[in-house]
């Protein structure tokens, strides 16, 4: 069997974080067409066996927030231009516009996400607005203080949910948006584990206990996504895999199989960041290197069951149960 024929095996492949529509457009690229100077794109994706690809929308933090919520639509706009020139690229409203297996059909599924809610502005109009246009998945920070709560650069300040911020959880439960805490302050986190009713996610997050990077998970973080039935997608960025050296494959296996250890197979997911970092691990320089790392977890000896939830099941299972019908 080659490569990606074993990969089908595993079923829909699904990474929860990459920022390459937002890199793209910045760049001046073809989302649709192979490129040399971005992580990924949309040939790439397919060659990678992509199922469905989480497309995050960043735009770096702004004094002024209409600033920053122009930048979104402009990448939102981008994207659904890309939806209509290109037949294989599908947004994902619905849970139904997830396939339930392993499908042939060269389509790649995209969820439209908004990684750090600053763009809200304070306003939930602008949520189901977004909502609308469709976003289905929202990061509440990235690493700056914004009106739902503080992002990991204030950690020591113990700013946790703002009442916004509440009201920001309790809607997105209510319209079927997917909850990230990735980039959240340790406060922050808690109180969402304590205000969220249904499951939430860490789309692009590391270990504390095998690389001190601010940014990561510690195990008890960890355990508790794990208990609310959440996920965690393994980032690839090379200063959240190691504190010394350039980062490897080796280094994103030994976060894979920590998760494994502390959250069980039911709770860890691919969380790229592709197109969002600057270094790439060794082996992993692009998405197309992506069934290399499955193919180096298969040796290692994890069962197909663990590798199948691993490569998309865990995510699958926590849109499916969030989405809207
Ligand atoms: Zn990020």
């Amino acid at each position: 069997m080659n490569q990606m024929s074993r990969l089908n095996s595993y079923g829909l492949m699904v990474d929860a974080h990459s920022d390459t529509i937002s890199r793209s457009r910045e760049l001046g690229l073809d989302f649709c067409l192979r490129q040399t100077s971005t992580h990924a794109d949309l040939p790439r994706l397919l060659e990678a066996g992509m199922g469905v690809q989480v497309l995050a929308l960043f735009a770096p933090p702004n004094m002024d927030k209409s600033v920053t919520l122009y930048k979104i639509l402009s990448y939102l706009e981008y994207t659904w231009q890309c939806v209509d020139r290109d037949q294989r690229l599908r947004i994902v409203k619905t849970r139904d516009d997830l396939p339930s297996h392993h499908t042939d059909d060269e389509k790649l599924r995209a969820v439209i996400a908004v990684e750090g809610g600053d763009c809200l502005g304070g306003e939930l109009w602008v949520l189901r607005l977004l909502f609308r246009l469709g976003v289905r998945l929202l990061t509440l920070t990235w690493s700056n203080r914004n009106q739902l709560a503080d992002g990991i650069w204030e950690k020591d300040s113990k700013g946790g949910l703002t009442r916004f911020g509440r009201e920001v959880i309790k809607e997105m439960e209510k319209l079927g948006m997917i909850i990230d805490v990735s980039h959240i302050a340790p406060a922050g986190f808690w109180d969402v584990a304590e205000v969220a009713v249904g499951p939430f996610i860490a789309s692009h997050s590391n270990a504390q206990a095998l690389c001190g990077h601010p940014r990561n998970l510690s195990d008890e973080q960890i355990r508790c996504i794990a208990d609310a039935g959440g996920v965690i997608g393994v980032n690839f960025c090379g200063p959240h895999l190691t504190s010394v050296g350039q980062s490897s494959m080796d280094d994103v296996i030994a976060h894979v199989e920590h998760f494994w250890k502390v959250a069980g197979d039911d709770h860890v997911g691919l969380g790229t960041d592709y197109d969002g970092i600057d270094g790439t691990p060794i082996g992993l320089e692009d998405v197309t290197r992506i069934p290399e790392l499955i193919g180096r977890l298969e040796l290692r000896g994890h069962s197909g069951q663990r590798l199948e939830k691993f490569v998309g099941g865990n995510f699958l299972r926590v849109f499916r149960d969030t989405l809207p019908s």
